[in-house]
């Protein structure tokens, strides 16, 4: 079992899908009330989960499970160690046995090694005049001796050279799926396929569209409601900023590419993490978009009334 395989068992941000890694970069976001994140994660949310994912293996291998980590790095360097003496022995049997070359030395060797390990094509240029291959067996078990003496001090700091590395693995299995955002509230479509069409995209719990900066057109007045309200209404709205034409909102998905492959299932949902997010970053809100929550755009009373703890396990039904 590798580091990413351990963490995915581990760490409980790990162990789910998408949505679970997003409900865990919430709940530590609003935990560290880190305003700057909260709005990389709603413009750039791909970049802020992978961020996420990068500190959580930081912290796990160097702190956590720092003794652990390192017995499964060792156990690793080990069979590789393994894997290169088998092929040794393997391939040189095998050529001796049949006469073969220093060619067919190479290729065996190489072979029997692809089955454990991932390596490029060995080449065969350096060996060309080698014809005594227990001689070559020997050079190459010295050489391998030298490098597991070398491999037995490694460290973990050094595990940063690595080509496939326990936090790329994870953001590999994790962001593979889809990430396109609602044109109301940004909020990501919770597909686990990257490309789902002919489905609609879909998300159970959209935002107050205030998170997203939206406002009543040529005001400064931020607009609270939150979409899946909003499409039930008989209000209209401006597609983009340049739009001069008002669409109904019961008619959403008339307005353009962008929301023509959205299923907005209008409904009274409300989580109560969104109300408390724009009460406590109001004042960045309107600094960051420009924009007041005043006039329509008044933050009702009741939003107030959330507490963080609340808000927090409120996310548990994402
Ligand atoms: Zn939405
Ligand atoms: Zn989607």
């Amino acid at each position: 079992m590798d580091l990413a395989d351990e963490m995915k068992c581990n760490v409980p941000a790990f162990s789910g899908n998408r949505v679970n890694l997003e409900k865990h970069v919430l709940k530590s976001l609003a935990e560290k009330e880190d305003f700057d994140s909260f709005i990389t994660y709603i413009t750039q949310p791909r970049t802020q989960l992978q961020t996420f994912i990068k500190e959580e293996v930081q912290k796990y291998i160097f702190t956590k499970q720092k003794d652990r980590a390192l017995t499964i790095l060792k156990k690793n360097v080990n069979d590789i160690n393994k894997h290169v003496s088998q092929a040794l022995f393997t391939a040189t049997s095998k050529v001796q046995e049949k006469g073969g070359d220093i060619n067919m030395w190479v290729e065996e060797f190489s072979s029997f090694l692809k089955e454990h390990l991932t390596l490029g094509t060995i080449s065969c240029q350096n060996f060309g005049d080698i014809k005594e291959f227990s001689f070559l067996k020997e050079e190459i078990e010295k050489g391998l001796t030298s490098i597991m003496e070398e491999m037995s001090c490694i460290s973990l700091e050094k595990m940063k050279d690595f080509r496939l590395q326990p936090d790329q693995i994870l953001i590999d299995q994790l962001c593979k799926c889809c990430w396109v955002t609602c044109p109301f509230c940004a909020a990501l479509c919770t597909n686990t396929l990257e490309n789902h069409d002919p489905d609609d995209h879909n998300v159970p719990f959209h935002r107050s569209v205030a998170v997203n900066g939206v406002h009543y057109k040529n005001t400064k007045i931020m607009s609270i409601e939150f979409c899946t309200t909003e499409v039930a209404s008989n209000r209209s709205f401006y597609p983009d900023e340049v739009s001069e034409k008002l669409i109904p909102f019961k008619k959403y998905r008339t307005a353009g590419p962008m929301f023509k492959k959205w299923e907005i299932t209008p409904d009274g949902s409300k989580l109560p993490f969104w109300k408390w997010f724009v009460c406590q970053f109001q004042k960045q809100l309107e600094d960051h978009y420009d924009l007041k929550f005043e006039g329509n755009g008044q933050i009702p009373r009741e939003w107030k009334s959330h507490t963080k703890a609340q808000a927090i396990e409120s996310l548990d039904k994402m």
